[in-house]
């Protein structure tokens, strides 16, 4: 091996969002990941609910907001038909 091109293979930890802590060895000394065997649903078998943005919270909030208006057109509708 050749002096002082190689980068520095070092003791690594992979470190997963659920806790789980991967041993390994990497040219970089720490990794975060978001997902891994130990809680990947493919790997436990059970459905885990992932919504790290409140991605789905934000769409129910725009959805019922949209009902919201939709209510209130085909309201507003209707009393015009009533009028006329
Ligand atoms: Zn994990």
């Amino acid at each position: 091996m050749k002096a002082d091109i190689h980068p520095r293979y070092l003791q690594s930890e992979i470190r997963c969002a659920c806790g789980n802590v991967i041993a390994t060895r990497s040219t970089k000394p720490s990794m975060l990941i978001g997902i891994c065997n130990a809680c990947h649903p493919f790997y436990t078998g059970q459905q885990k609910f992932v919504d790290t943005a409140g991605r789905v919270d934000k769409f129910q909030q725009r959805l019922a907001k949209t009902q919201a208006a939709q209510a209130a057109l085909a309201e507003a509708a209707s009393k015009k038909k009533k009028k006329v």
